[in-house]
């Protein structure tokens, strides 16, 4: 049986004093991170030297002494931080060797570290009898809103503005069988609907979001309000945290719910291989992509149809929306024309669903579904034998 890897989260429930714990652990990781970004920034600077992971992770022994309460942390979990600034460094050093505008590591204050990690599990954090045993901090009530499936790898404990969750990443989770259909859909991401798919369906795009938004930007101008330092301030911070987990949540569950429906539908599915990165450089549009997050609706996709054996495959989009898909005539015509009229065939369609029938005719051709009419796509090295997909 085919397996993937998921990860699985839970809402903890700690004692006051559990609790304690955890914070303490976080902000003692958060100063390491600090203070190793530290070192590597004044080696640089000063000595023209560059410290590595295994330097630094060599060096741990060395700060339990000048500082024992380290000594309370699970050492894996130590060396975890190391690592994770570590790849701040790689992912630097690629974008700059790659001529991407990226930031040099930086200093985490509180709001920007959240997290902390026990890479190995059964070493320092474990399951027992339904409670999670982190070592150094004890039993933690879990509530188990779901089972937990596969093999456990690693177990990140991680802050949210509601409190404190742990995250189990497994391997050898069982894919869900689902039963074939037959269908194959393409769908349109777009502006005026989510998506479109080829059926002619449509999925409205989330405008709570927009409500939301409003919604934050009256809790962040509460927050520049206060006194710095005042507890009111503090509180309004926390609402504002708050605010911004239910619009990660609502939209996460929108996309869950989305991608659900066309996986239990359909054994194919094609979808734009969209290039956000592009198109984000337009100011109007960029707003409407981050509200659909189409990139992580689409991770979700493909994550879920892994996990139930369905085939989803990214087509390449140019003209999607102007290519006649019965045809495969080229039908010009601005954003604001809402309706494909192909003057060769006389198709006369919904501009999105057109351009959703269009995507599934182009990922129909370039797997050789056969019987699959209409002209060539329009992409020019594109090759029969090893599709561009
Ligand atoms: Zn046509």
């Amino acid at each position: 049986m085919p397996t993937v890897h998921k990860a699985f989260k839970y809402k903890l429930d700690p004692t006051p004093e559990q609790e304690r714990q955890l914070a303490w652990t976080l902000t003692r990781c958060r100063e390491l991170y600090n203070a190793a970004l530290q070192e590597r920034r004044d080696a640089w600077k000063m000595r023209r030297v560059s410290i590595g992971y295994y330097e630094q992770k060599a060096e741990l022994p060395g700060v339990k002494e000048v500082r024992p309460e380290y000594k309370d942390i699970q050492a894996q979990v130590l060396q975890d931080v190391i690592l994770r600034l570590d790849r701040a460094f790689k992912k630097f050093f690629q974008g700059v060797k790659n001529g991407e505008k990226v930031g040099y590591p930086r200093f985490k204050n509180e709001r920007r570290y959240h997290s902390f990690t026990y890479p190995q599990y059964g070493n320092g954090a474990s399951t027992d009898n339904g409670f999670l045993v982190l070592s150094k901090i004890g039993r933690v009530k879990v509530i188990w809103s779901r089972p937990l499936e596969g093999t456990p790898k690693t177990v990140t404990i991680r802050h949210e503005a509601d409190g404190w969750y742990v995250s189990f990443a497994c391997a050898n989770v069982p894919c869900v069988h689902l039963a074939p259909t037959g269908n194959e859909v393409g769908i349109d991401m777009g502006l005026q609907s989510f998506l479109t798919t080829s059926e002619g369906e449509h999925v409205e795009n989330p405008r709570w979001f927009r409500a939301t938004e409003r919604k934050v930007r009256w809790h962040t101008k509460q927050v520049s309000r206060r006194k710095p330092g005042s507890k009111r301030r503090k509180k309004a911070v926390k609402d504002l945290a708050k605010v911004h987990q239910t619009v990660a949540r609502q939209r996460l569950d929108y996309q869950h719910k989305a991608a659900n429906k066309l996986i239990t539908e359909n054994d194919v599915i094609y979808h734009e291989d969209l290039e956000i990165r592009n198109m984000v450089k337009n100011h109007h549009l960029a707003k409407s992509i981050s509200d659909a997050g189409w990139g992580q609706f689409l991770t979700i996709l493909h994550h879920k149809a892994a996990s139930a054996s369905r085939e989803v495959y990214a087509v390449p989009a140019q003209y999607t929306s102007q290519d006649c898909s019965r045809c495969g005539t080229r039908v010009p015509k601005s954003l604001s024309v809402r309706t494909h009229v192909c003057p060769h065939c006389g198709l006369v369609m919904d501009r999105d669903e057109n351009s959703g029938c269009e995507i599934k005719r182009r990922g129909q051709r370039l797997r050789g579904v056969p019987g699959v009419p209409g002209a060539e796509p329009p992409f020019g090295e594109r090759n029969r034998e090893s599709p561009a997909f």
